[in-house]
């Protein structure tokens, strides 16, 4: 029997985003349902792109690979939807102390993360804005991706398109036959569930996270900043503040836990005259991150005509057109998964 489409996606955060204009580009007939939910992830996503893990100054899994792939894929969805959404801008790390200064020559010594650092004076960057008594090292190909902007576009389009549903989907509205899955009067050979945090699946550790939206126009600084969280400049001297994480009580939204958490940030990255004042007028945002146990992404079927696009964590922005070139290529072209992303590791274990 003829099918409508070739895919249903079920979600419209950062996954469902990508993989919708991912096998959109490959020919596809895809039709996008989604259901505004509390929580989710990407309406809370401050947008960052960071090859580095902070923490320890190493490279983000397969940073150099993603970046690759990433940039030229937001690039073209910025030709197609007529708007900018990648801005690329350095991060500024503040030194802690003075080891951290030490270390960061001999980072960048090192073959894989080493060409994303570098050190010296940033130019424009007004150090005295903050609290830098070590100084400072700098991460280069950074960028933030206009997230909500993305979206919107996307709604837009596909909108116009008729191949988005603002609908729920439960599992009990499928029905899987020999051929595929229906849903809604729709039918395909393969339902994907892009579902991000609200997804029931073997090692997925859903993570609150908060951030706030500040105007501060005494700083008028055009990059990123960042010790022990983060200030991004998002334009009109707006900034967002991050951001926390935590893994009890996840779906109850900004407490006022996360917002005194973020003062403390604000307070730790720059000196006054009063940030917490500064930081009382912000706005607090808060969502679940759908993060696995061993940080890596869950692709892959989990049944009959039923796959998934899951575990982007906090690095969604970065993983997404990688996943999504990666599920695509497997769902249609039988290419393998790669082990270290198929969601059987945990299904199986
Ligand atoms: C505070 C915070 C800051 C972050 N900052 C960054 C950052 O700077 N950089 C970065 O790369 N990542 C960041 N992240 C992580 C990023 O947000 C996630 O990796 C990404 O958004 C996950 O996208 P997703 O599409 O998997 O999930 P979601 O964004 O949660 O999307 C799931 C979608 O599915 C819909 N849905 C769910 N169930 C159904 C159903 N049954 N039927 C129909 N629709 C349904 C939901 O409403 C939602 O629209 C941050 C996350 C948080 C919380």
């Amino acid at each position: 029997m003829k099918q409508t489409h070739d895919i249903i996606i079920i979600g419209r955060g950062i996954a469902g985003v990508v993989l919708s204009e991912t096998l959109h580009v490959m020919g596809k007939r895809a039709v996008v349902f989604d259901v505004p939910k509390a929580n989710a992830a990407s309406p809370a996503a401050a947008g960052i792109v960071n090859p580095v893990a902070m923490r320890r100054i190493i490279a983000s899994w397969r940073a150099a690979e993603l970046l690759e792939l990433a940039e030229p894929f937001y690039r073209s969805l910025e030709r197609e939807y007529g708007q900018v959404l990648w801005h690329p801008l350095p991060l500024v790390r503040l030194f802690a102390n003075e080891r951290e200064a030490q270390d960061w020559p001999q980072r960048m010594r090192d073959p894989e993360v080493g060409p994303f650092l570098s050190d010296g004076a940033l130019p424009g960057f007004d150090a005295d804005k903050f609290n830098a008594p070590h100084g400072y090292g700098v991460v280069k190909r950074c960028a933030w991706l206009d997230v909500e902007a993305m979206r919107e576009a996307h709604r837009s389009k596909w909108t116009a398109m008729n191949a988005l549903v603002e609908h729920e989907v439960l599992p009990t509205d499928m029905l899987i036959t020999e051929d595929g899955v229906e849903v809604f009067g729709c039918s395909a050979p393969w339902i994907v569930w892009c579902n991000g945090p609200f997804a029931t699946l073997p090692g997925l550790v859903p993570t609150r996270g908060e951030v706030m939206t500040l105007h501060l126009p005494e700083l008028a600084t055009e990059a990123m900043v960042h010790r022990n969280g983060f200030l991004l400049p998002v334009g009109n001297n707006n900034y967002k503040l991050g951001s926390t994480f935590a893994w009890a009580d996840v779906w109850s939204g900004p407490s006022e836990s996360g917002r005194e958490e973020l003062l403390r940030k604000l307070m730790n990255l720059t000196p006054g005259p009063s940030p917490k004042e500064r930081g009382n007028g912000g706005e607090v945002t808060a969502g679940v991150r759908p993060a696995s146990r061993d940080r890596r992404p869950l692709l892959g079927q989990v049944a009959p005509h039923q796959a998934v696009f899951n575990g982007l964590g906090s690095r969604g922005v970065l993983l997404a057109p990688w996943c999504a070139q990666h599920l695509a290529a497997h769902l249609f072209n039988a290419a393998p998964l790669d082990p270290e992303v198929d969601q059987a590791r945990f299904a199986t274990g």
